[in-house]
């Protein structure tokens, strides 16, 4: 699976810096994603997917990481609609569903919404029942993967509570996409989604009625330690390039590495780096035998502040070069806040934390 992971890494590298700068997802490299079967790895081999857990979706996040943002947000994003289905699909929705997720269509999980995206019990979208359908009317945004995903698990209130809902984008009229232009993590098909009378079946309830906050929560929280362990990729890169940058760029002559002072700041991001990497694959392997919310929450905590450290450092050490559009860390350093924000903030991460105290 390794090898799998580098070649795919290794092709999204070479295409990482026009997914930025054109904040277009390169369509061909999702496809070699599914074709590695990469695009299921934890969802069964029953249903296409390579029946593994949360440390090798980590390994895979990691990578992905390393080598571009926006790309490697896409698929840690379409694994989340993975795992609610893998969770809570009935035996025929994931025939159905979790199928043709694991082989050919992008998935997306789309709870936020305009008015806000910390309180999700807040939200707004109305499903309201029609026979045995439902009819959706609202709006939701910042929605990964929506621009060319094709599957949405979204939440909607229905007369009970709020319910998960699966909606296909061919087979909803109605559905309203509006691309967003994002700082950091481009080409990863954000945009705003708008539902404006689009019939669902009841059948494509995920879970039961009434229960959608059970799903988003069970699936957002262990779903942070793979998100956290793609800031590790944007980390270890940012020391990898500030480690070969200063060891060759020369001032006061003699290396810039030889400064004790930028020797200082590598070595902290060095001993970061490590300290997120076993926080995060220690918790990975937890969550694949138990609850991991809190430990789940501490990953995106700690690395997005790892990762944004090691991106500052960077951009530093590559003193105006590293500021110019296209530099190799000026996308790390735009990718890195964004680990505070989407998947949840990091107050709410804290929140998360501090209620177990
Ligand atoms: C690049 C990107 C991709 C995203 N992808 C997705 C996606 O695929 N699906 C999806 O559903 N959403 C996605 N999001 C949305 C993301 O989950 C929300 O932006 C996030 O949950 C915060 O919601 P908000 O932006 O509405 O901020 P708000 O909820 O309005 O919060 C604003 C500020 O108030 C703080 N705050 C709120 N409540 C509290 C509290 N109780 N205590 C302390 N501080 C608080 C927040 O931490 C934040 O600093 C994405 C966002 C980004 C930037």
């Amino acid at each position: 699976m390794m090898e799998e992971i580098r070649e795919l890494a290794d092709e999204v590298s070479k295409k990482a810096s026009k997914i930025d700068s054109e904040n277009e997802m390169d369509l061909e490299l999702l496809n070699l994603a599914f074709q590695k079967k990469l695009m299921g790895v934890n969802a069964d081999e029953t249903y296409g997917g390579l029946g593994k857990g949360y440390v090798e979706l980590c390994m895979l996040a990691e990578e992905l990481g390393k080598a571009s943002g926006g790309f490697a947000h896409s698929v840690v994003v379409h694994h989340m609609a993975v795992d609610a289905l893998r969770m809570f699909g009935s035996e025929e929705q994931k025939e159905n569903f979790l199928k043709r997720l694991t082989t050919k269509e992008v998935g997306t999980l789309a709870i936020t919404e305009p008015k806000g995206g910390s309180d999700v019990a807040a939200l707004e979208l109305k499903a309201e029942k029609d026979g045995d359908n439902f009819i959706l009317n609202g709006r939701k945004t910042l929605i990964t993967n929506a621009v060319f995903g094709s599957m949405f698990i979204t939440l909607a209130k229905t007369e009970n509570g709020i319910t998960a809902f699966v909606v296909e984008k061919d087979k909803a009229k109605g559905l309203e996409i509006k691309k967003l232009e994002p700082s950091g993590m481009r080409g990863s098909g954000l945009a705003s989604v708008g539902f404006k009378d689009v019939e669902v079946s009841e059948d494509n309830i995920l879970g039961k009625e009434g229960k959608g906050m059970k799903v988003a929560l069970a699936t957002l929280s262990p779903n942070r330690i793979p998100f956290a362990a793609m800031g590790l990729g944007f980390a270890e890169r940012c020391l990898e390039l500030a480690v070969k940058y200063a060891k060759t760029r020369e001032a006061f002559g003699k290396k810039i590495f030889d400064f004790q002072g930028l020797q200082f700041m590598l070595a902290d991001v060095a001993t970061e780096i490590e300290a997120a990497k076993r926080l995060i694959y220690y918790s990975a392997d937890v969550a694949n035998r138990e609850d991991a919310t809190v430990l789940g929450a501490k990953c995106k905590l700690f690395i997005a502040k790892v990762a944004k450290k090691a991106a500052d450092v960077a951009v530093e050490i590559y003193g105006g070069h590293g500021v110019l559009r296209n530099s190799p860390v000026d996308r790390a350093y735009r990718d890195a806040k964004i680990l505070d924000i989407a998947e949840g903030t990091s107050e709410i991460m804290k929140f998360v934390i501090a209620r177990q105290l």
